[in-house]
């Protein structure tokens, strides 16, 4: 797992990182240990390849037609860092993409096979970056894109609605909640998910 921890932009904004959101998603004790007891996670050697192969796997990707005639995209930006502090987000987007019908919208790439759907996880993450393209260019986003690029190359598209935006704003009024007030959190209800758990020793 990624040590994440929550930065600011300017001195008086914390911001959270995509990486932060999405750990609480997966358990929101991550949350506590990480920004209420100071524990950070181990990056292991495991998330090290995984995230080594999804670079150079991106980077095999980004310039492939498919997505041009797949989703319209008329032009792009490469890595591009984003903020707002009314949103109290921050992250660096694989791509911001300008459509064929005049959106804007964020593409994510995830070296991880298609299942049907976008995972949770990657859904909340590609909301966040659709939220922050249309603060960041005052542009119309009506979705975001996940791109799948283990096995065969998938695009799945997030649509950006008013219940999904406030999906998102929840989680994150939800993780300030924890650190201001150093709640704990219950355990996540996916005990599977405790098996590897770098904080597995001390979660009572
Ligand atoms: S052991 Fe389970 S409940 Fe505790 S932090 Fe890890 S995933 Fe969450």
């Amino acid at each position: 797992m990624i040590e994440t921890q929550m930065l600011s932009d300017t001195e008086t904004t914390p911001m959270l990182t995509p990486s932060e959101v999405i750990e609480h998603v997966f358990c929101p004790r991550f949350t506590w240990f990480m920004n209420v007891q100071k524990i950070s996670q181990h990056e292991d050697s495991r998330y090290k390849v995984l995230k080594g192969r999804e670079v150079h796997a991106r980077r095999e990707t980004e310039n492939k037609a498919y997505l041009r005639r797949k989703i319209g995209v008329a032009a792009k930006e490469l890595s591009v860092y984003l903020a707002s502090p009314s949103l109290r987000m921050r992250g660096v987007v694989d791509e911001v993409l300008t459509l064929s019908d005049s959106t804007m919208a964020p593409l994510d790439y995830k070296y991880t096979e298609h299942q049907g759907t976008a995972f949770k996880t990657h859904r909340i993450q590609v909301l966040m970056y659709a939220m922050l393209v249309r603060e960041s260019y005052d542009a119309a986003v009506t979705r975001g894109y996940v791109a799948y690029i283990r096995g065969s190359h998938q695009v799945v598209e997030v649509p950006l609605s008013q219940g999904a935006e406030a999906e998102v704003l929840g989680i994150v009024d939800d993780i300030f909640e924890i650190i201001g007030t150093g709640r704990l959190p219950k355990r996540t209800a996916h005990t599977v998910r405790c098996r590897d758990c770098c904080y597995g020793n001390i979660c009572v």
